[in-house]
């Protein structure tokens, strides 16, 4: 199958390697026998109803999130309508911020937000740096680790009901006090996690390729065929002992 991507602001929020992260959906697409066709929507540019199967939008820094922040809100209803249709979404950091409702930065600006996750973010002045792990459940009965390094000064209110991605075992997540990482919402993922995020944990990019993979055939999700994953396994357990050695919350 052919799975289409749309790569928001490739040219703005693209810190910590968010590229390694399509690199990852590639190989382990076509890997699969499956092709990956990314496509950038920038400044200006239509996000096209019905043209993606997963939408990408990476990290970046507040300076970075300020230019792009009022043509992303211009981008709000087919962000939403994509995501009702049953597109796939990974958002990090900057991100995932701008995809929640706004994001109030650290000269006090409100930047806005597209509104697919029930949060709101105000910048803090001490940044949350280092490495996390979390303790994830994205389908029901499998639980699963996500190792990942994060750094920001957001703070990230989730809404009373909202369903975090995971439970921080160590490290801050989303506002260093909650015990909460991240956001979901259907087959939308928001993280403060990168690092790059997929290279070690690849169970996540295999359920996000599984999500694309549906709403590119119109079938429920299916289980990909498990890949061998011996550097990656190496590579999460790594990451996640830092985590675990660091420990800490604010
Ligand atoms: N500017 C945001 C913050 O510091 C996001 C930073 C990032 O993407 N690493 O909270």
């Amino acid at each position: 199958m052919r799975i289409r991507v749309g790569h928001l602001y490739p040219d703005y929020l693209n810190i910590y390697a968010d590229r390694g992260n399509i690199a990852v959906f590639e190989r382990r697409a076509s890997l699969r026998g499956h092709e990956l066709a990314v496509e950038a929507v920038g400044l200006g540019e239509k996000l096209r109803p019905g043209a993606q199967d997963l939408l990408y939008i990476g990290g970046g820094q507040d300076r970075e999130q300020a230019l792009v922040a009022a043509d992303l809100q211009a981008k709000s209803d087919a962000v939403h309508a994509a995501v009702a249709d049953g597109v796939a979404v990974l958002a990090v950091c900057g991100g995932y911020q701008l995809l929640g409702r706004g994001y109030h930065d650290l000269r006090g600006v409100d930047l806005p937000g597209v509104g697919l996750f029930p949060h709101e973010t105000v910048a803090g002045d001490r940044r949350m740096i280092g490495d996390v792990v979390l303790d994830c459940e994205l389908e029901p009965g499998e639980r699963r680790t996500l190792a990942g390094f994060e750094n920001h000064a957001g703070r990230t209110q989730l809404d009373p009901g909202a369903e975090p991605l995971g439970r921080v075992i160590a490290g801050f997540g989303n506002d260093g006090e909650s015990g909460y990482e991240g956001c979901r919402v259907g087959r939308a993922i928001g993280t403060y996690l990168h690092g790059p995020l997929l290279p070690r944990n690849p169970w996540l990019a295999d359920w996000l390729l599984a999500q694309a993979l549906a709403h590119a055939s119109g079938d429920e999700p299916q289980e990909l065929e498990p890949l061998p994953d011996r550097l990656e396994t190496e590579a999460h357990a790594v990451s996640a002992q830092r985590a675990r050695d660091r420990g800490g919350r604010l």
